[in-house]
């Protein structure tokens, strides 16, 4: 019966004698239960999930950082400073055997690489990999577990996880741990300091299993999109390694070094069957996805590699498929994105900011109309209250200045102003979009155009001073990749330049800018 086939399998799993005879206690509690009763299975699955668990079980270590820079070199293309990160960390690890922490935590944009990162820490380490999400995770026995009471219980996710590695060491990433919430039923967050504190993890306490279960040889990863919604006791436990989004050439050649002859072969194409074009790589990066990561890229890819499948399996002659520019259309039809603002006339009124948001740096215009009306400042589109405010301070610096700037004295109480920010996906807030607010009124209010080739971002005082902005990397790469020329920034952000890829800088201008007279100088 089954008593018998539990107990040989109890005898099989070899456990640490307390848990062998907590097993065994179960099984011999189980034996007094009628067949079918409801309590006789609440046992037996609690006795399956003690059998499963790996208790002792561990997997020997590659401490060969040559070989370990060999993998991480083949699976991802840049990343030098996390790969770099990655191979002090397993150099200590070889030297001090047990290393307790630092835990990692990969901070960035959506499809850069993180989540795959950590995947490849496993494999250059030969460990075992798992991987949990925790984004909308709000109860505090989704991390532990629930009591064994409860109808319905279950472990919970780390232990979960635990059982899936199969071993005690695995690679555990915990994905997305900014996207965790908190509600009445506890916080999560707290049980998560538990298992990533060296000094507690070692009897981790599950409510489900009860016994205490070993984490302190779990290599644990994180990853985030941000850091601000990161609870600050976890911050506090973790290293963050940023990776703020790829340039133009980077994607370029992460299409044609990784993913293309990755979606080749999972489409079961050989090598020689399919060539994509530089020319056709290039206007997939610029003109078929707009992305900090390459996501879309890869996706896109992926459809490249079906249709050419497809003509293969229909006509074997048609192979090597060769995907140029007009294929490429063919494929995945006309461009999504127009590439480049240049081409595009100066507009009155209509003036391209540089936005930080959780997917990256972003390009956003700002529109500013202006009515004959009462003086009213309306405002529209997605902008949270930071923005409103930023763009009453533009208001107010423009009123202060209309003699210097030849508009009006009066157009206050004359003019309705409406500044429009197209919607985007993202809502986007902050204070550094307010030199835009500011450059698109002036603009309308004297008819004068800005020039199409100019993006900017900085922070507006009521006397028009230029404060500095966060993000500058991430915004710099949206403007690279919008095909911006001239990018105003505040003066005080002129030593983060230096973070900025050379590819991106050569076709970048940068003007530091500290007052919103030479903003205007160089916008119209
Ligand atoms: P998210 O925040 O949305 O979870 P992520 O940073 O975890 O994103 P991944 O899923 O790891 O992104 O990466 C998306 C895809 O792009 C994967 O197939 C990954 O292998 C590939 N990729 C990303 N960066 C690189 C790189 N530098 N070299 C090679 N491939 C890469
Ligand atoms: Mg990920």
């Amino acid at each position: 019966g089954e008593v018998e086939e539990l107990r040989a399998q109890l005898e099989e799993a070899q456990l640490p004698e307390k848990i062998a005879a907590k097993v065994e206690k179960e099984i011999e509690r189980l034996e007094k239960m009628p067949a079918s009763s409801a309590e006789g299975a609440v046992i037996r699955t609690y006795v399956e999930w003690l059998l499963a668990l790996p208790w002792t079980k561990q997997t020997e270590d590659v401490l060969d950082i040559a070989k370990a820079e060999q993998i991480l070199e083949e699976e991802h293309y840049g990343l030098e400073k996390p790969k770099e990160r990655v191979l002090e960390y397993l150099a200590v690890q070889k030297l001090v055997k047990k290393l307790k922490g630092p835990i990692l935590c990969f901070v960035g944009p959506p499809g850069v690489g993180k989540t795959s990162l950590a995947r490849s820490i496993a494999k250059s380490l030969g460990r075992e990999f798992v991987r949990i999400s925790l984004g909308g995770v709000r109860d505090e026995a989704e991390i532990r577990g629930h009591r064994r009471t409860y109808v319905g219980a279950m472990p919970g996710r780390i232990i979960q996880g635990m059982r899936t590695a199969g071993t005690q060491n695995p690679v555990f990433l915990l994905d997305e741990i900014d996207k965790m919430a908190m509600d009445f039923r506890g916080d999560p967050a707290s049980a998560l300091l538990e298992v990533l504190d060296p000094e507690q993890n070692s009897t981790f306490s599950d409510h489900y299993i009860e016994i205490p279960f070993d984490l302190s040889n779990v290599m644990f990863v994180t990853t985030a999109n941000v850091v601000h919604n990161i609870p600050r006791p976890l911050l506090d436990r973790m290293e963050l390694l940023t990776v703020p989004g790829y340039t133009e050439l980077e994607k370029q050649q992460i299409a044609q070094r990784h993913l293309l002859p990755k979606q080749k072969k999972e489409h079961g194409l050989e090598e020689e069957q399919l060539d994509v074009l530089p020319t056709a790589v290039l206007a997939l990066v610029r003109e078929y996805t707009r992305e900090s990561g390459v996501r879309n890229m890869e996706q896109q890819l992926a459809s490249i590699c079906r249709k050419a499948a497809k003509a293969i399996v229909a006509d074997p002659k048609a192979a090597p498929v060769v995907v140029d520019v007009e294929k490429l259309k063919e494929y995945l039809g006309p461009p999504k994105f127009r590439y480049g603002m240049a081409e595009q006339e100066d507009q009155i009124g209509a003036v391209t900011g540089l936005a930080w948001t959780e997917v990256g740096g972003d390009t956003l215009v700002i529109e500013v109309t202006v009515m004959p009306g009462s003086g009213k400042l309306t405002l529209t589109g997605k902008l949270g209250d930071v923005m409103k405010e930023s763009a009453q301070a533009a208001f107010s610096y423009t009123r202060s200045r209309v003699k210097e700037l030849g508009i009006e004295p009066d157009f206050h109480e004359k003019t309705d102003i409406h500044i429009h920010i197209p919607e985007g996906a993202i809502p986007k807030d902050g204070p550094s979009a307010g030199i835009t607010m500011a450059t698109a009124i002036i603009s309308a209010l004297t008819n004068r155009a800005v020039s199409r080739e100019v993006a900017m971002t900085g922070e507006i005082t009521l006397r028009g001073r230029v404060l500095p902005i966060g993000g500058l990397k991430e915004k710099s790469l949206a403007a690279h990749r919008a095909g911006i020329r001239k990018v105003l920034i505040p003066k005080d952000n002129e030593r983060d330049l230096r973070d900025i890829p050379e590819s991106v800088r050569e076709e970048l201008t940068f003007i530091p800018v500290s007052h919103m007279d030479e903003v205007l100088l160089h916008a119209m």
